[in-house]
């Protein structure tokens, strides 16, 4: 037996607070969202008894399948790319999307949550890597452009920032991409002083610690928690 979700949970905290700890940051200014998609409802149940409370999925249809299994005080996050005509099923499940990489899809998600009374929470996903299998807005000033749009629509409310990191093990090309994630939110805030940019969500299971030292308020880790995923 290796080790178990609640040692893995309590490990994540520990790593968490270490990486804090030595950018003089508190571990309470960072918000773990536990990424669940491929994971079974049975496990994502597991986690929430470990005290998760907050998950994110990358598929639709995998969402909209597992979210009425669980709990009802979770806060979904849909991480993955989005495409337009899967925006009507988000508000069955999303609190937050973390992937608007076009004004489009923002305007599509406003109206659907708007019609219903409702509010998501939007960051701008922005592919920091220049990997083109990234998806994301192509350059800080694009995303920029595309921010006051964004923020003057009513359904969505816009918090700040997303990225994936480089597919690499070199530190300084990881920390050179959440850097620059963190200047554009930076930049974010300067723009748009009336709202609340508030999240810089950087950060997964192998490079999270750098995220934390270069300023995320958010971190995704996935496989530190739940495992290697297989292939899909
Ligand atoms: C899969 C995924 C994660 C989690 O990845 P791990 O390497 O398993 O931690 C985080 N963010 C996004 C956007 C993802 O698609």
């Amino acid at each position: 037996m290796g080790m178990g979700l609640k040692d893995r949970v309590e490990e994540l905290y520990e790593r968490v607070e270490a990486a804090a700890a030595r950018c003089g940051r508190s571990a309470e200014e960072i918000a773990v969202v536990a990424v669940s998609k491929t994971v079974a409802a049975e496990r994502v149940r597991e986690a929430y008894d470990c005290g998760l409370r907050v998950f994110g999925e990358s598929r639709v249809q995998e969402a909209v399948e597992k979210a009425p299994e669980l709990p009802k005080d979770i806060e979904w996050q849909f991480i993955g790319h989005l495409q337009s005509n899967k925006v009507k099923f988000l508000p069955q499940f999303a609190d937050w999307v973390q992937s608007v990489d076009r004004v489009e899809i923002a305007e599509k998600l406003a109206r659907r949550y708007h019609e219903l009374g409702r509010t998501v929470q939007v960051l701008l996903e922005l592919n920091t890597s220049g990997e083109d299998s990234k998806h994301g807005f192509g350059s800080p000033q694009e995303a920029l452009d595309a921010a006051s749009q964004i923020a003057a629509l009513d359904g969505v409310a816009l918090r700040g920032a997303m990225t994936i990191g480089p597919f690499t093990d070199n530190e300084s090309e990881i920390r050179t991409a959440f850097a620059v994630l963190r200047r554009f939110f930076e930049q974010l805030q300067t723009k748009l002083p009336d709202a609340r940019i508030d999240t810089l969500s950087m950060g997964m299971s192998n490079d999270f610690e750098y995220a934390i030292e270069e300023g995320a308020t958010m971190i995704r880790p996935g496989s530190v928690l739940f495992g290697p995923r297989s292939a899909r």
